[in-house]
Order: structure tokens, then sequence, then C-alpha cells
């Protein structure tokens, strides 16, 4: 089912209170957001951007105060929340503690009006095959206090799952949970969208569960949408700073650029291209090159402060007296192994590439040639 969202506005508070702007706030500026059929869309943001808000409109929950919601064709910016088809996963696993895993999965089907309600050996035979889905086919009869956060929150997704939603809403749903248990509900998630073709909006304030999760990520702030696009485009080809910043950690230089050299302390790099003036250029741990020698085209002496040799790379905590604060960098076990790097050695960072978020559009600067 795709989902149309069109001018969506919204502003909490009441009418007449007080002196103008008082007691209001300003959840949604006017949004616009198409969700093609069978999409996985990630809504992503700070805490207060507006995202519980947005999925709360779609769902049926909460009343916009302009604009309209269509699934497919049908405008249901005033159906009932119950009249519009859709499944929900919130944080808190919110699953009826007085009744079994086999109840909670059958609370949808079992509350449906007599005429329309399944027999009970359909509602029986359908609540089996969704545990299966989630693999807690065995735990059919125990209680939500007798289970895992990530099985009780498995439970909650075949809930949501049972009345065959055309579109599934899902706020933080594994927030409260931790980091291999999210990862594991992760791939929950992305399996049962593939085999069910049901489309799902997610909302996440976790930049990298919204990567790995999304066929589109939405980033938001303050009640807008910053940017609509694929996890790759997003991460390499950020419409403007904030979603530069909020994708990634972020290193900053700060100086004084003439004649294509930017000159920060007794620091200096060349920016082939830019103009002179005082600039802030950003870059990424990973556009951080480390050498024993300067090169012609950057001077840039650092000392390693800290070393996490973990996992498929090793990060490094960069400090110096031209910078305000530590550069982080990440360099392959082959580059850490090569420079003999300990804590406390002194070497020399060459910059890969460098963006520049001041311009009317962004603009990735390429200081090393492609050697
Ligand atoms: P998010 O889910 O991204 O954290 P929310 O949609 O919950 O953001 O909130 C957006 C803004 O609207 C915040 O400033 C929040 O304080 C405000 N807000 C949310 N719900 C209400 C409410 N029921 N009444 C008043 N203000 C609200
Ligand atoms: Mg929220």
């Amino acid at each position: 089912m795709s989902i149309r969202i069109s001018q969506i506005e919204k502003t909490y508070g009441y009418k007449g209170h007080g002196s103008k702007g008082h007691g209001r706030t300003r959840a949604l500026e006017p949004i616009d957001l198409d969700i093609h059929d069978g999409e996985l869309i990630g809504l992503l943001g700070p805490s207060g951007s507006g995202k519980t808000t947005l999925l709360r409109i779609v769902a049926g929950l909460e009343q916009a105060d302009s604009g309209s919601i269509h699934f497919g064709d049908r405008d249901v910016t005033r159906v009932h929340v119950r009249d519009r088809r859709i499944g929900f996963v919130f944080q808190h696993y919110a699953l009826f503690r007085h009744m079994s895993v086999f109840d909670n999965v059958a609370f949808g089907l079992t509350a449906m009006p007599r005429a329309t309600r399944p027999s009970s050996g359909e509602i029986r035979s359908r609540v089996m095959q969704l545990l299966e889905m989630v693999r807690l086919q065995d735990f059919a009869e125990r209680f939500p206090a007798q289970l895992s956060g990530g099985q009780q929150q498995r439970v909650s997704l075949a809930r949501a799952l049972a009345l065959k939603p055309d579109v599934l809403l899902l706020d933080e749903p594994f927030g409260a949970l931790d980091a291999k248990v999210r990862q594991e509900l992760r791939r929950w998630l992305r399996h049962l969208h593939e085999e069910l073709h049901f489309t799902s909006l997610f909302v996440t304030h976790d930049q990298e569960e919204a990567l790995e999760l999304s066929d589109r990520v939405v980033v938001m702030s303050n009640g807008r949408i910053e940017q609509i696009a694929t996890p790759d485009t997003l991460y390499r080809q950020p419409a403007n700073r904030f979603v530069f910043e909020f994708l990634g950690d972020v290193n900053r230089i700060e100086g004084d650029i003439e004649k294509e050299v930017l000159t920060c302390g007794n620091a200096r790099v060349a920016v082939p291209g830019i103009e002179n003036g005082r600039q802030e250029l950003l870059l990424r741990p990973h556009e951080v090159r480390l050498d024993e020698q300067p090169s012609t085209r950057a001077h840039l002496p650092v000392s390693v402060t800290a070393v996490v040799p973990v996992g498929a790379e090793v990060r490094l905590e960069l400090e110096a007296d031209w910078l305000g604060e530590p550069w982080l960098a990440t360099i392959s076990h082959a580059d850490f192994e090569r420079l003999a790097i300990t804590r406390g050695k002194r070497l020399f960072a060459q910059p890969s590439r460098l963006h520049r978020f001041d311009t009317s559009r962004p603009q990735t600067l390429a200081p090393l040639s492609a050697s």
C-alpha cells in the first residue's frame, strides 16, 4: 500500500492560550512524503524533531491541523484508526501481561465483530503461523513476564501482523533493548517485511539502525524534512550540514584561506579551487589518512591520544595544538601495523576529502590526488 503525505502540519497547544506563541509547539512544518508500496522507510532525527507526531498522524491517533494522508487512492485523512488497516509496534512492549503469548497475538482477531471474525480453528492456525514466523511457537503458553525483552518485541511484531495490515508503523521499537538483541530484531523485521510485503514506516534516532534497515531514510529536524534518500546517497551526498553531522562522526578544521591553502596555527593544507577567506571544512574519520611525514599538500601534525584496535578497522583519537576538539580517524589494521602506532605517537594527517556546507550547494573538495 503506498502512502502519500501532503502538506501535513501540526502545532500542539491551545487556541487563545496566552500571548503569541506562548504554550504552543510547532511539531511539524508542512510535510510532503511519498512512500511506495512495499517500501521500508526509516524516519530518523533527534529527539523532538517530530517523528512520533508524524507517525501518529499517519496512524490516525493524532489529527493534523491541515494536509491530507492517502493510502493508495483512498483519502484516509478523516478515517478512524481502526479502519486504516495498520499494525503498530511501540518501544514499550505494551503486551497484555495477564494474557499468554498466544492470546496476545490472537487479541485483534478474537476482538473482531462476530460477522467478520474467523473461526477459532482459523484463529489458532493463523496465530501459530505468526508465532512460527517469529520463532516463538514453543512459547505460546507463556506469559510476557516469562520472556526476554527481545522475545516480547517479537510477540509485539506478531501481534501487529495478525490482522494482515497494509501498513506497519513502528516507533523506536527496539529502543529499550541492548545492542545485540536490537541487531537480531532488525534482521527479523527486514525478513518479515520481505516475506509479507507490507509497507513500513519506522521511527528511530539511531543512524546505524536507519541506514541498515531502510530502503529510504527521511531525516528530520525541528519538524522539517532535511533529506529523503537511500542510505547510500544520504551518506555520500548529504543535502546539508545537519544531515552530514547527524549521520556519522565529523572532524572539523577552521582556518584562513589564501591562495588555495588553509592555515590554522602551525598546520596547513592545500585546498584546490577554494576562494580566500575564513572557512570551516569537515571530514569523516575514514577520510583521514596518516603518515610519518608531511606531504607537499598537507602539513597537519597530530599525536595519537587513544587507540581502539577492535573490529574491522582501528579507531584513533588525534590531538593537536591547532585543533579545537580532537579528530577521529579510522584506519586499516595494515596501516596501523605499518606505522607502528601507539598512544603518544606523532604523525601527519592527510585529508583525502574535505566538505564544505556554507555554499548554496554542499561541496566536496579533494586535496589529495587519488593515488
Ligand atoms: P520525536 O518523536 O521526534 O522525539 P515528537 O513528535 O514526539 O518528536 O515531538 C515533536 C515536538 O512536539 C516536541 O517539541 C514535543 O515536545 C512536542 N509534543 C509532542 N507531543 C506533544 C503533546 N501531546 N503536547 C504538546 N507538545 C507535544
Ligand atoms: Mg518519538
